[in-house]
């Protein structure tokens, strides 16, 4: 099945490599519906990349299957602990080395819980996954951006219909060939997610994909070459080629780009596998060379982003308390959100810095707009979870404006027809935490935690 040839020219690639440098392989498949037949190829191909000493193997969007209709993709999507990424796994272990499974069609239990009804079905989430070299998970990506595509007389492709978008920026993770920023195909087309791959200390970004014949002529290379330039990244795209079913097929074209912007490796439209090596060292020099990062203008724009993090990670402190992980509901890279141990009402929570500010004027400009923009969300999450369509958001700012802890944060306080009288609620927010009762029992906050961490999903 495999072509003998390996790769269109650039550069053929023998198995030793300079010190530091490290040879990676790209897979192009042509997936058919059937898996079996699917993860049949991908094994002879993990087999070869080992042969020729490569650390990591890189294979396309959809490589479990290409469904022939919309119902197929969602029926045959695949559980992350079952069958076929377990022999993802097992092969990994057998041939010690690293797998990035390009993605799937992972099937998740959480999207059928009962408050996203009215009866939805679970659509399947497109997973990029990546496995070490001892068959461990170490990485999973789930696409931000579905590809809906609609250019009447030449290509439909609506993945919103079989696929359900990720919620969740992931921090690049170490591999032996550099730090990986994982991406997928549609992805490509936003600089955003590349370049806060960057800020995050990415040095290989991955781009598994399945382009249409169309947008593939039109616009692959110029993208990957593009993701390459201005993040000073490896890009590594493995993709999908030729026809899987009657009604798709794919433009092929995988390659490497160096953070230089070249085509290192390329494949051409058949199946086929095509090698280069990682060398740090290059993109290090280019980085020092040209330092583009340190030129941006951060005083005028910026790259601040809504990075989730996962809120249980660890406890934070407020002012000189200590939040328990359970209480928080929602973490951004510089704020956080948890549940107040003294409410004025049912649903008045904080959002605070993660970093310990005393007043709003002393936050950074990214801090200010990531606190409001966490506030935003959770304002939103809580007038859906309380049923209401009013809020009071407040910041009382330094000792003669009621503040008691000396650490910024925004009161959001949902609000019900009736529930105070004119402007009483500043009232009782002067004076709520420092009347003489009890903090709320630890489990009942975490609870309502738990419950706000799953509205925050949606
Ligand atoms: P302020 O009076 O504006 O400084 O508000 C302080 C807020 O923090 C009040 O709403 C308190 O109920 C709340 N608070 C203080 N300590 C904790 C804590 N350990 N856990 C949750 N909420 C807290």
């Amino acid at each position: 099945m495999l072509s003998s040839r390996i790769a269109t020219g650039v550069r053929m690639l023998t198995t030793s490599t300079m010190a530091g440098h490290k040879l990676i392989a790209v897979c192009q498949m042509t997936s058919s519906h059937n898996i079996e037949e699917n993860y049949a190829t991908m094994k002879d191909m993990i087999k070869r990349a080992a042969y020729r000493n490569c650390k990591m193997v890189f294979f396309p969007e959809c490589s479990d299957f290409v469904g022939r209709t919309r119902q197929e993709s969602v029926d045959q999507a695949i559980f992350m602990d079952g069958d076929f990424v377990k022999r993802l796994q097992r092969d990994a272990a057998e041939h010690g080395i690293w797998i990035s499974v390009g993605s799937i069609h992972e099937q998740v239990d959480e999207e059928c819980l009962p408050h996203t009804a009215p009866v939805k079905v679970c659509m399947p989430k497109n997973s990029n996954l990546v496995i070490d070299a001892k068959g461990d998970l170490v990485g999973k990506y789930r696409k931000l951006h579905l590809f809906d595509l609609d250019i009447p007389g030449k290509v439909r492709l609506m993945e919103s219909e079989f696929s359900s978008a990720g919620h969740h920026l992931v921090k690049p993770i170490e591999t032996p060939v550099g730090r990986l920023g994982m991406c997928i195909c549609y992805d490509v087309r936003f600089p955003e997610l590349s370049l806060w791959y960057r800020k995050q200390g990415a040095q290989i970004l991955s781009y598994p994909a399945a382009f249409t014949v169309s947008t593939g002529l039109a616009h692959w290379e110029t993208l990957l070459r593009t993701r390459a330039i201005e993040t000073q990244c490896y890009v590594v795209a493995a993709a999908q080629t030729g026809m899987h079913n009657e009604k798709r097929s794919s433009y092929g074209h995988s390659m490497i780009v160096d953070p230089w912007g070249a085509v290192v490796a390329q494949c051409s439209d058949e199946v086929d596998m095509c090698f280069a090596e990682i060398k740090l060292d290059y993109l290090e020099k280019i980085r020092l060379t040209q330092p583009v990062f340190a030129h941006r203008r951060n005083d005028l724009y910026s790259l601040n982003s809504n990075y989730v993090a996962n809120p249980g990670e660890s406890d934070i402190m407020f002012g000189e308390h200590v939040i328990s992980k359970d209480t928080i509901f929602y973490r951004s890279e510089l704020s956080y959100a948890f549940v107040n141990h003294k409410p004025v009402v049912e649903g008045h929570v904080l959002v605070a810095p993660i970093n310990k500010v005393e007043r709003l004027t002393d936050l950074t400009d990214e801090e200010t707009a990531d606190l409001f923009i966490v506030a935003k969300r959770v304002q939103k999450m809580l007038e859906k979870a309380h049923k209401t369509n009013s809020s009071t958001v407040a910041v009382q700012d330094g000792p003669c404006a009621g503040q008691t802890v000396k650490h910024v944060h925004v009161h959001i306080v949902p609000r019900t027809e009736g529930d105070f009288k004119g402007d009483d609620i500043y009232e009782e927010l002067s004076k709520h935490d420092k009347k003489e009762r009890e903090p709320r029992p630890h489990q009942h906050m975490k609870e309502e935690a738990e419950l706000y961490a799953k509205y925050m999903l949606y």
